[in-house]
């Protein structure tokens, strides 16, 4: 145990971000490093659980206690070992990871949890600065060669343990540069590329092949995927985007997060966008549609582009600030997030119905919008919405992103050519092995369980990892977590 009276001595101290003034003029990563020192003071404050709901909590089973423990007594090697076991991307989860396993933290009953999720940055970053992070190549081939479709969190975790297990791993991107979201979602501000590029660089090094800019189903058939590999996995996620197909749609100036967001993170990596293609809100008043996160990397891509008014709108009701009776601890509860795009400024309002949007010379003006409540379930148990009386009013927008979510993986291509079966919401359907219904073609990550999260994705990309080893050789020692 770290410290037996840790967490009676010190206080859970979040990192500090980087002042919004400075900020906002730049894409640098928001969250200021932390001294050794302090993440030593924030591990001594695990209690080393009898049963730590904080393992229960993560996707992925990082060996929290025990790291923490590591940190604590200065064993940083060690700890990254443990991190390394169980996290193919923990310098990724370190630093945009919702954290599940801090809200199931014992701690978190009467106290404040343990910062879990900043010492597993600070674990991997240390290890990467004293250069015990080296590209471990497997000592031997086994001749079977597997295709990953998709280089997002998932894709990559999965070829990263597939390679591990000696099979020959090449991964096909349709993008130009490797990473799905982590790449072209996540704005820098949150996760500067330079991370993404060292893992890439290091997964090179252990003899994963990368192939970019080919889409399979479109550009590279899928017959000849299935005759050139011995087994596949398609971790091409889940990027169908839901719509709001009310009056004024068509209108030029309204925009999906995603491409917005994509083209922001492309121009920051030097790319050319053509002239009508651009999406700026520069000198722009902007409108988002959708409170969740995407929605709140869009509020801080518009205030470094130079909006002059941001408001993000929001069907639901305003979410609680504390757990609710039916969320109660150790479960993920939905809470009022305040991430630091919020800091940076602009409104939030929920309960808002956007009925039609209305227009000017072909481009969007305003919002027509309305106040909603929601009252008792219905016979199913979902709660009805119905429109406030007389709330009717209006929101002034040149631009507006619809970030209300994804729908499913997109059919369109590579999954209707292969002919798989989807599960009722769309997503691909697997079977308790991540096969799909056809032999030797597996699925994992968003494209398998509709958008989630990156550490949803590791776990996937390494479960799938594990079904297509046993699956090749008859048996397997990839874990299946
Ligand atoms: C804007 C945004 C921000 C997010 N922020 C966070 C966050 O801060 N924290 C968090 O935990 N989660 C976040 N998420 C969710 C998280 O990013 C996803 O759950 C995760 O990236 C899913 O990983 P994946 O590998 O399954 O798919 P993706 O990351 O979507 O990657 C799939 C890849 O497959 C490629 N592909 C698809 N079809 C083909 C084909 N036919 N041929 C070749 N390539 C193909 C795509 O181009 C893409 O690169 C965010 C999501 C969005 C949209
Ligand atoms: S639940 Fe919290 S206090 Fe307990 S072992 Fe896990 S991190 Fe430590």
């Amino acid at each position: 145990m770290a410290d037996p009276k840790g967490f009676l001595k010190v206080k859970r101290e979040a990192s500090k971000h980087r002042p919004v003034c400075e900020r906002v003029k730049d894409y640098t990563e928001v969250i200021l490093p932390r001294r050794d020192k302090e993440i030593r003071d924030q591990s001594s404050r695990c209690m080393d659980c009898g049963t730590p709901f904080c393992h229960w909590g993560c996707p992925v089973g990082n060996y929290i206690p025990e790291w923490n423990d590591l940190v604590f007594q200065g064993h940083w090697k060690r700890a990254f070992e443990l991190l390394d076991a169980t996290n193919n991307l923990p310098e990724i989860t370190g630093r945009v990871c919702p954290a599940p396993c801090e809200y199931s933290c014992v701690l978190g009953i009467n106290d404040d949890p343990v910062t879990i999720r900043e010492n597993e940055l600070a674990i991997i970053e240390h290890a990467f600065k004293k250069g015990l992070i080296k590209a471990r190549p497997p000592k031997e081939r086994t001749k079977k060669t597997v295709a990953v479709v998709g280089s997002g969190p998932a894709g990559l975790s999965c070829a990263a343990q597939l390679n591990k297990a000696g099979h020959k791993v090449v991964v096909f991107e349709r993008d130009e540069r490797i990473g799905g979201i982590l790449r072209y979602g996540i704005p820098e501000f949150k996760l500067e590329k330079w991370v993404l590029d060292r893992r890439i660089k290091l997964l090179k090094k252990e003899g994963i092949e990368f192939k970019t800019g080919v889409n399979i189903g479109t550009d590279y058939a899928t017959s000849k995927l299935n005759k050139e590999f011995d087994a596949i996995s398609l971790t091409g996620g889940s990027r169908e985007p839901r719509d709001l197909k009310i009056e004024g749609r068509d209108l030029k100036g309204i925009n999906f997060a995603m491409d917005y967001l994509c083209q922001s993170n492309r121009k920051l990596e030097g790319q050319d966008i053509p002239k009508g293609e651009v999406i700026d809100a520069k000198g722009k008043k902007v409108v988002i549609i959708g409170g969740g996160d995407t929605g709140a990397d869009c509020v801080g891509t518009a205030h470094r582009q130079g909006a002059t008014c941001i408001v993000q709108i929001e069907l639901l009701e305003r979410p609680p600030e504390c757990r609710a009776d039916h969320q109660p601890w150790p479960l993920y509860p939905m809470l009022l997030k305040t991430s630091t795009s919020h800091e940076e400024g602009g409104e939030r309002h929920w309960s808002v119905l956007t009925k039609r949007f209305i227009g000017e010379g072909g481009s969007v003006k305003k919002l027509s919008c309305v106040n909603v409540e929601f009252t008792e379930g219905d016979k199913n148990g979902c709660p009805v919405m119905r429109e406030v009386p007389d709330s009717e009013f209006e929101i002034e927008a040149d631009l507006v992103i619809l970030a209300i979510g994804f729908v499913h993986p997109e059919h369109k291509g590579l999954l209707d050519k292969l002919g798989l079966e989807f599960d009722p919401r769309g997503n691909v359907k697997t079977g308790e092995d991540y096969m799909t219904s056809k032999k030797g073609i597996f699925a994992g990550g968003d494209m398998r369980r509709g958008q989630s999260l990156i550490v949803w994705a590791i776990s996937e990309g390494r479960k799938v990892a594990h079904h297509i080893d046993k699956y090749l050789m008859g048996s397997t020692n990839l874990p299946n977590i």
